[in-house]
């Protein structure tokens, strides 16, 4: 596809000009300007020596530069079932399917997915690397001085997940104390942590575990690593239906997630908003709910 693109915007009137744009082909600078879509007079280059039809060139390569399609390049963190996970190498879930669904709905072109850990998103989104995070993220006070969110989509409380058939079986936050626990970094399954138990000197700062994502503190409260994970609790049900784990209690916050956008991008932020209503009003906000948690 990039060849066939270089290879049409290649001047055949002048040897030198297709020497030194094979020589450039070759070592892979053409192809770089190529695959970027404001570069694309890298073609004029070559004839840039004089003949009239050049200047036509630039014209057509600057169109889409000029007034490029609006885009929202979205970043997720898969690893957190049934929200955003990879099935056979592919990203889906409950927030992919939806995200997706609402950026159909809008003026905006999907720019597709990028993949992060859950604690780079934010970082990343304020540094433009994405334009919105669907993350199953919990709108909090200090999120939001530092993001915009839509409106809810989703409402959740926390858990706390054992292994099966374990003899630790805690009913409450307390519970936990004198036990190495785990979380994923970043989380409000973290703060619960640190907010009700650390700081409260309910847990030693030493028993507790943070990990890059709840996939691995999963797989080591299976291996009796830790003996509990706190975690949103449709995640923490869902995990207690795949994995050696179950979940033990329920620790009511009320969260709702929302789909984060730059601080700021009030387009995005009305795109999204519409298109969430629009989901809801047409039933495909219905469907992926009863695809992804059934229909209870
Ligand atoms: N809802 C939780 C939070 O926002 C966890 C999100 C996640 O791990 N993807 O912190």
């Amino acid at each position: 596809m990039v060849a066939l693109y270089v290879y049409e915007r290649m001047p055949t009137d002048r040897g030198t000009d297709r020497r030194s744009y094979l020589k450039a082909l070759a070592a892979g600078s053409v192809v770089t300007l190529a695959g970027c879509t404001n570069t694309g007079d890298g073609g004029g280059d070559g004839g840039d020596g004089g003949d009239g039809g050049d200047g036509g060139d630039g014209g057509d390569d600057s169109t889409p530069t000029d007034e490029p399609a609006p885009q929202i390049v979205a970043g997720t963190a898969p690893g957190f079932p049934p929200f955003e996970i990879k099935q056979d190498g592919e990203l889906t879930g409950f927030d992919v399917e939806l995200f997706e669904a609402i950026v159909e709905e809008s003026e905006y072109e999907f720019g597709g997915w990028k993949e992060f850990e859950f604690d780079a998103l934010i970082p990343s989104l304020r540094d433009d690397k994405i334009d919105a995070i669907a993350a199953a993220m919990t709108i909090t006070d200090k999120r939001d001085n530092a993001i915009d969110f839509s409106d809810p989509y989703y409402s959740a409380d926390q858990s706390v997940i054992v292994r099966e058939g374990g003899d630790f079986s805690p009913s409450s936050l307390d519970d936990l104390s004198g036990h190495p626990i785990g979380a994923q970094k970043g989380t409000t399954g973290e703060s619960v942590i640190q907010e009700q138990l650390i700081q409260e000197n309910k847990l030693e700062e030493s028993n507790y575990n943070a990990y890059d994502n709840y996939t691995l503190a999963v797989q080591d409260l299976e291996n009796g690593n830790i003996d509990a994970i706190v975690l949103d609790q449709p995640v923490g049900a869902t995990f207690a239906d795949q994995r050696a784990v179950v979940v033990s209690f329920v620790y009511e916050t009320g969260e709702r997630y929302g789909f984060g956008v730059r601080e700021g991008d009030s387009d995005r932020q009305q795109a999204i908003n519409q298109g969430l209503q629009a989901v809801r009003d047409n039933g495909t906000y219905e469907e992926l709910r009863n695809e992804w948690f059934g229909s209870n």
